[in-house]
Order: C-alpha cells, then sequence, then structure tokens
C-alpha cells in the first residue's frame, strides 16, 4: 500500500485528495481484470447480472441487519436499485439503498476475489486456455471492467458517518478517498461506469431494460431505469420475490433465470419444484436441480446450502437444511415459522429447522422419482450427475433407503450405462439365484474384464458393476433389496453352482482335471499370502482369481480401507483355481511328474497374474520379472 494522493482522478472532484490511498490489487484479481479488460465475449452483459444482483443482495443485508439495530432500521427503507444513464458523460450508474460498504469492507470486498464463484472461475480458466464459458460462472463486480474503463463506488455503510469513494481503471491498482457525505449516498453504494469505446450499447436505454429483464427479471428488490439525466424513473422490474407468487402467474423463463441468479450457472436446470406445505410448519419453497454439476459438488466438506427466508427476509444464503447427499440442490425457503430475532447458529439447530429439511428432502425425492417415471433420458442425465452424491444417502440415511432405491441406476453385465434399476435386476433372477450380485472397483473397464465375473456371466446372472468410490460402502451397509441380499462377487464361495449354465456356454465346458495335489501344493507354498487355496465355479475363461474370504471385508473395501491407513482391515484373501483351465491342467500334471518344489516358481506366477487382473502389483516385482522371463525363455 503507498499513499499516492496525485493518483486520485480529476473525473471525481468530490473527494478529499488528503485522505486518498492507492492500494494495489491481490494478484488473483489483477488477472482476472487483465482478463476483463481484454475481453472480447459476446456475453458481455453479464456484467450487469452480476452489479445488479449485488446491489439487491446489499439491500438484503441492510434489511437484514436492521433486524437487530433500531438505528438501522430508520435507514432501511424499502429497497430500490436503480439504473441511471448518461450518454453525454458516457456514464451507466447503478444506485441502491443497501448496507453499503465500509472503508475496511471496500478493501476487502473489492480488492481481493472474495467469491468462490470467481475462483472457481480462474481455476478452470488455468486449465482451458478459451474462456467461451465466462456467463456459466458468477464473476462478481469485476466484470464492470469488460464494458468500463473506469469505475468508481460512492458508498456510505448503514449506521456510519463516513462515506469513500472507491475507483480504479482495472489496471493494477485502485484509489479510496473520503467522500463528503452530501457527495455520497444517504445510505448504500452507487457504482458508476464510465463506458468504454467498444460498450456504446449500454447507454441505450432499451439495450439496458432488455437485459435486465431477461438476466435479473426475478430479482427480489424493484428496479427503476432513469434513460437520460432529468428523465422520469420507469419501473422495469417489479421486485416481487419469485416464490411467492403462484405458480400459474410464473413462466418457465422466470424460473431459469432465477435458477441463474440462485446458483451463479448458466445451464437449463433439470427440474423445479415450487410448493407451499401447510400445516404445524408453514413454509414455501423453490428448489431446483442444475442441469450440470456445481464447481463444489466434492468439496470435502460436503455442504448443503439453502437459502433461508423468513417472511421473505434474507436470513442465510447456505444454510445446511438438507442432508449432504442432496447438496446439490438449488434451493430457496421462506418460512414464516421461524422467529427472525434468534442467530443463525440457532436457526441451524432448531427442531423447526430440522423438521422443514426433512420434509424438502422427502418431498425432493418424490419429485425425483416422478422425473425418472415420466422422462426416464432426462433423468439418466440427473443420476449420470449427481447419483453419486445420492448413493451417499443409501450408506448414510437408512431411513432413506428404500426411497432412493427406487430412483438408483446401474451399470451391470448387461447394460453398458446407468440404466437398470434394482426392480429390473431382480426382475430378472435366474432360478435358484437368491442374491442380487455385484462388484465394486474403481474402474468400470477393468470390472467388465474381472475374472470373478466369468461363472455368473456363463449361467446368465446379471453383476450389478459399480464404480463410484462410495459403492464399496452402502453395499455393506443395505441389508438387501425385496428380501435379497447384496453380495459381492469377489467374496466367498460363490453359490451359483445351482444355478444352469445358459445354453452357449455349456457346450464350451470339459470335466475339471483333478487338482488336489495342486491345491496342496498352492496352499503350503502360498501361505504367507494366501487364506486358503480351492477350485472355482466361478471361472469360466482365466486361470485364477483373488477374492476375499466368507467372513470380513469385500476386496475392494479392504483396499480403500488400507488406503486410509486402516491396515488391519486388509485380510489375506483367498486364490481360486479354474480346473478346466489348460493352464492348470498342464501345472497340475507337471508337478505329479516333476514335484512340488520344481514347480514352485510356476506357484507364484500364478498367484501374481490373479494380482494384477485385480489391478494390484505382484508379491515381488524383480522375482516375477525373473520368473516371467524364465518361462518365456523355455517356450524356445
Ligand atoms: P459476491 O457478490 O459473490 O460476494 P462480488 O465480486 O460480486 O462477489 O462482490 C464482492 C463483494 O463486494 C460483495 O460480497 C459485497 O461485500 C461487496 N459489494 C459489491 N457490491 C456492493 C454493493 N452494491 N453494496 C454493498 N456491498 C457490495
Ligand atoms: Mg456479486
Amino acid at each position: 500500500m503507498t499513499d499516492d494522493a496525485a493518483s486520485v482522478d480529476a473525473a471525481a472532484p468530490a473527494a478529499d485528495p488528503q485522505t486518498a490511498a492507492n492500494f494495489g490489487f491481490e494478484a488473483d484479481v489483477a488477472r482476472l481484470l487483465e482478463l476483463m479488460t481484454h475481453s472480447v465475449y459476446s456475453e458481455r452483459d453479464v456484467f450487469l447480472r452480476e452489479l445488479v444482483s449485488n446491489a439487491a443482495d446489499a439491500c438484503e443485508k441492510l434489511r437484514y441487519e436492521a433486524l437487530s439495530d433500531e438505528k438501522l432500521a430508520a435507514q432501511a427503507a424499502a429497497p430500490l436499485v436503480t439504473i441511471s444513464l448518461d450518454k453525454d458523460k458516457r456514464t451507466l450508474t447503478i444506485a441502491d439503498n443497501g448496507v453499503g460498504m465500509s472503508r475496511e469492507e471496500l478493501i476487502s470486498a473489492l480488492g481481493t476475489i472474495a467469491n468462490s464463484g470467481t475462483r472457481a472461475f480462474l481455476d478452470k480458466l488455468g486449465k482451458e486456455k478459451d474462456a467461451g464459458f465466462i456467463g456459466q460462472f458468477g464473476v462478481g463486480f469485476y466484470a464492470a471492467f469488460m464494458v468500463a474503463d473506469r469505475v468508481e463506488v460512492a458508498t456510505r455503510r448503514a449506521g456510519e458517518d463516513q462515506a469513500w469513494l472507491w475507483s480504479s481503471d482495472g489496471k493494477g491498482s485502485y484509489q479510496i478517498a473520503s467522500l463528503p457525505l452530501e457527495a455520497a449516498p444517504a445510505v448504500g453504494a452507487r457504482v458508476t461506469l464510465h463506458l468504454n469505446a467498444d460498450s456504446d450499447e449500454f447507454l441505450d436505454g432499451w439495450r439496458v431494460e432488455s437485459v435486465v429483464r431477461e438476466h435479473s427479471g426475478a430479482i427480489a428488490a424493484p428496479i427503476d431505469l432513469i434513460a437520460a439525466p432529468g428523465e422520469e424513473p420507469r419501473r422495469i422490474a417489479e421486485g416481487v420475490a419469485l416464490w411467492t407468487k403462484p405458480k400459474s402467474e410464473i413462466t418457465h423463463e422466470q424460473y431459469v433465470d432465477f435458477y441463474r441468479q440462485l446458483s451463479g450457472q448458466l445451464d437449463e436446470p433439470a427440474l423445479i419444484a415450487h410448493w407451499r406445505a401447510e400445516g404445524r410448519t408453514e413454509y414455501t419453497v423453490l428448489a431446483f436441480v442444475p442441469g450440470a454439476r456445481p464447481f463444489d459438488l466434492f468439496d470435502p466438506a460436503r455442504k448443503s446450502k439453502s437459502k433461508l427466508y423468513v417472511r421473505r427476509v434474507l436470513i442465510s444464503r447456505d444454510m445446511e437444511l438438507l442432508p449432504a447427499w442432496l447438496r446439490f440442490m438449488r434451493i430457496v425457503v421462506d418460512s414464516a415459522d421461524i422467529p427472525l430475532n434468534v442467530s443463525r447458529e440457532m436457526v441451524q439447530k432448531s427442531p423447526v429447522a430440522g423438521a422443514i429439511g426433512k420434509a424438502i428432502a422427502t418431498r425432493i425425492l418424490q419429485e425425483l422419482k416422478k422425473l425418472a417415471d415420466a422422462e426416464p433420458e432426462k433423468f439418466a442425465q440427473v443420476w449420470k450427475n449427481f447419483g453419486s452424491v445420492l448413493k451417499e444417502g443409501l450408506h448414510e440415511d437408512p431411513s432413506r433407503r428404500d426411497d432412493l432405491f427406487e430412483i438408483a441406476r446401474f451399470a451391470s453385465t448387461k447394460s453398458e450405462e446407468q440404466t437398470r434399476t434394482l426392480k429390473d435386476y431382480v426382475a430378472n433372477l435366474r432360478e435358484n439365484q437368491t442374491a442380487i450380485y455385484y462388484l465394486v472397483g474403481d474402474d468400470m473397464k477393468r470390472l467388465r474384464a474381472s475374472p470373478q465375473l466369468e461363472g455368473f456371466r456363463a449361467r446368465g446372472v446379471e453383476v450389478l458393476l459399480l464404480d463410484d468410490a462410495v459403492d464399496a460402502f452402502w453395499v455393506t451397509s443395505a441389508l438387501g433389496y425385496e428380501g435379497k441380499p447384496f453380495k459381492s462377487v469377489t467374496q466367498g464361495q460363490a453359490d451359483i453352482d445351482s444355478i444352469a449354465l445358459v445354453e452357449d456356454a455349456k457346450t464350451e465346458t470339459t470335466p475339471p482335471a483333478d487338482v488336489a495335489d495342486l491345491l496342496a501344493a498352492l496352499k503350503e507354498t502360498l501361505a504367507e499370502y494366501v487364506d486358503d487355496v480351492r477350485a472355482s465355479t466361478r471361472l469360466t475363461d482365466s486361470a485364477v482369481c483373488l477374492v476375499a474370504p466368507d467372513t470380513g471385508f469385500d476386496r475392494q473395501l479392504s483396499r480403500l480401507l488400507a488406503e486410509h491407513g486402516q491396515q488391519a482391515a486388509f485380510g489375506k484373501p483367498v486364490l481360486e483355481i479354474n480346473p478346466r483351465h489348460e493352464a492348470i491342467v498342464a501345472l497340475a500334471t507337471a508337478l505329479r511328474a516333476k514335484g512340488r518344489e520344481a514347480a514352485r516358481d510356476e506357484q507364484f506366477l500364478l498367484l501374481d497374474l490373479a494380482r494384477v487382473a485385480d489391478g494390484e502389483h505382484p508379491i515381488d516385482a524383480a522375482a516375477f520379472t525373473k520368473r516371467l522371463t524364465a518361462l518365456l525363455a523355455s517356450r524356445g
């Protein structure tokens, strides 16, 4: 920070040069500004959306602060945003009677990147050089520099008796000087854009009106337009909170605009639900399933964020009303039954909020089910975006399991895409099949190639293929579906002997070789690494595979736990060999002829082979290489 009174713009004569100070922008802001000033985006008009929404936010903030502060209550007039145009001066001004900013707030809010959406935008920009996606993000205040070569903010913080002028040309630094009260808004902020040579269009009243109607029509503060100095203000947006209107009076476009304001994303919502609950607690909900994944979907905090209003006063923009597995939802809740004068923390913990959250979750699940039934393709996209999040609920929220099972979609040995429901699965059970079989892993391609699936395929038994991290958890906690337990194909004895082979599999079957000696040899040689060795019914094409013992964890879950440092959970696996496979037959024969010791290398190779098929490393890479090389050499 350097004091540099000389840099204060002469165009702002009202500011007091004695108090002026010059500040450098935070590095990220400078980068963003560079981008904004040199932008050639067709979506430049997003700057209006951003500034109008800041103005409306500031009005809401003041109404909220006024609840607990009588002095502020006196200042909080009916919220109003006014846009004025001046062709001669080439300015577009957005004024509000909201909370305003103190000097410190100006520095922290307009000198740094406060907005996580902007941060996400910059991160994405780091990866993709083309910024054509700018409009998908709430880039915030700095969007003003797309159309202006100088921006001034005259503001007075509600409750304070000092006013400030912030100004910048968006080239690395900004200035703040104190402003005589008569030159500042009585309360709120006035943002003046000195439009650049390419931005004449925003001096035109009709153009500005159409942009505001398009992007900001559903905003909760009324918007007036003064199209030229001295003209009467004309109301261009009513500022009626959208959710308070009857559904029949709201157009699809208004819902979509509102969703975009709320989410800071520019996609079309995949589902819109708007309802009023009456009864013990009364509230209105407007809920959206986004059409695209929000950038913070896999944020480790896993917090759901609902905008909570109490009688149209914004209490919190990130209330955790919904469970974590619904965190992708964008929702507004307005209730008259939550006391206005309590702190956010108290609202969060209040039983009323808990009950409202539960009821909303129930309704959202119903709406999702309806969508799944009525528009399966649309729902498929929702599931693709958010299925892995919804499935967290199967594990965390047992009371929701049945409802979630109704909408869950899976890939399986019978479907490439995630299209199979559990209902489909159960309708497709083979005779004598007693369980719902699944295979979990992290790589769908490897899952499909798993040797453990072969015996199931040969019998026409469908296996669910689960490749989300959360899958390893819910399959162990869920008891089953329609009386059929979930069972991993990599765990325990495959109890599928009693299920008939399908026709074309039968013809390939040769009688099993006598592998008793080989089994005994393997058990002894590999005792350190495996719990047991047995002849397999689950293999048809492969020679070997590894499975988990009958009790304990599935292999994928063991692996996940081991990754999190819980070594103890990782028990020894069982090695299964296929007594019909020619490699096994050959090894059994060699063993009889040459004795156990001579065939030792081959026994280790079998184990390593099974490990590699599971995506693991050989037990000892050097020994494995030596053995395999020797085997290749012996072919000469
Ligand atoms: P966001 O609105 O997402 O926080 P912005 O970049 O749009 O990000 O704005 C940054 C901050 O600047 C806001 O959070 C707010 O504190 C402050 N701000 C911007 N415009 C106004 C305004 N008209 N009145 C009061 N504060 C404002
Ligand atoms: Mg903003």
